[in-house]
């Protein structure tokens, strides 16, 4: 058996032109682009690429990308007052931080002062909250893009066996509590869990965000079982995944490639959550079901 590859890039670009299309129908109805501002404070060499690619993609969805670079010796008050006008700003609908900050910088302080109606990124507790109680909120990119795929290739999710492999407050947490929405039974595994393999084996979905190199072998796999893979480890053999993708394409249903699967969904996401945001902010309807 050998199981479908799951074409992430092919899914983002749909996504990104039904966002631009409804980006055009918001400029018409409130008379502005939708904007969002994104922060990044020093030289990381892989987040200036991620900011980078993120203000290009917004400019091509036809929002207004608002960069704000800032040294890496910027004091946390500085930023706080950068935020606190970002969040004043009628202009700007989302504001992403870019993380990680500087050591020198609480990343807790800076999130929580981001207006909650303004968090893009979905990383404010408030947010967090809203997601755990099933309330209209900002949920964060890659595990919503982990979601949409999965509902892609599954469609209804109700009753399936589902195992995340990571509780990270980015990606493993929200993707539970997104699998639970969906009525899915959730175990969430983690550095400590004993036998993983024997977890993921019951699996009818895997979700891996750990950030181990192949880690997740194809033996652990239930046949036909739906793959998604967070991870992102570069190696010398290049860019992979957590999960052992020539073992798992010989007996999962679907699997997500890397690069190619998941990475493409989380900026995807992220002009779909600016666009939301710059609807709900400017009270006009938005079609929910072509996003
Ligand atoms: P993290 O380091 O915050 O969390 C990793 C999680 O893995 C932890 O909860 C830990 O308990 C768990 N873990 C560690 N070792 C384990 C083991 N041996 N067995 C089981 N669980 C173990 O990482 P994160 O921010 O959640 O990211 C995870 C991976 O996803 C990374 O590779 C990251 O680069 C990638 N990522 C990709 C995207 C994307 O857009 N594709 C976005 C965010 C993160």
């Amino acid at each position: 058996m050998t199981a479908s590859i799951i074409d992430g890039k092919a899914f983002a670009q749909g996504l990104r032109e039904r966002v631009a299309q409804q980006v055009a129908s918001f400029r018409a109805a409130a008379g502005r682009a939708p904007g969002l501002a994104v922060v990044l404070v020093g030289e990381d060499p892989a987040s200036a690429v991620y900011v980078r690619n993120k203000h290009k993609a917004t400019i091509g969805a036809g929002m207004e990308s608002f960069e704000h670079k800032l040294p890496a010796d910027t004091s946390q008050a500085d930023l706080i007052a950068l935020v606190d006008r970002l969040n004043a700003d009628p202009a700007v609908d989302g504001i992403l931080v870019q993380l990680p900050l500087p050591g020198h910088i609480d990343e807790r302080a800076v999130i929580t002062r981001i207006d909650p109606d303004k968090d893009v990124d979905g990383f404010h507790p408030v947010n967090a909250g809203r997601l755990a109680t099933g309330l209209h909120g900002f949920v964060p990119c890659t595990p919503l893009g982990c979601l949409m795929l999965l509902k892609d290739q599954l469609g209804d999710l109700a009753g399936l066996d589902a195992v995340v492999i990571g509780r990270s407050n980015i990606v493993g947490k929200p993707m539970a509590q997104l699998l639970i929405q969906e009525s899915c039974t959730v175990t969430v595994a983690h550095s400590k869990t004993k036998d993983l393999s024997s977890v993921v084996k019951r699996a009818d979905i895997v979700v891996a965000a750990v950030g181990r190199p192949a880690m997740v072998k194809g033996e652990w796999i239930k046949p036909g079982a739906c793959v998604i893979d967070v991870g992102i480890n570069r190696t010398e053999r290049g860019l992979v995944g957590d999960v052992d993708f020539a073992g798992a394409l010989s007996v999962a249903g679907a699997v997500t490639p890397v690069p190619g699967g998941v990475g493409p969904m989380t900026i995807a996401v992220l002009l779909r959550n600016t666009l939301v945001s710059a609807h709900r902010r400017a009270g006009v309807a938005y079609d929910k079901d072509a996003l």
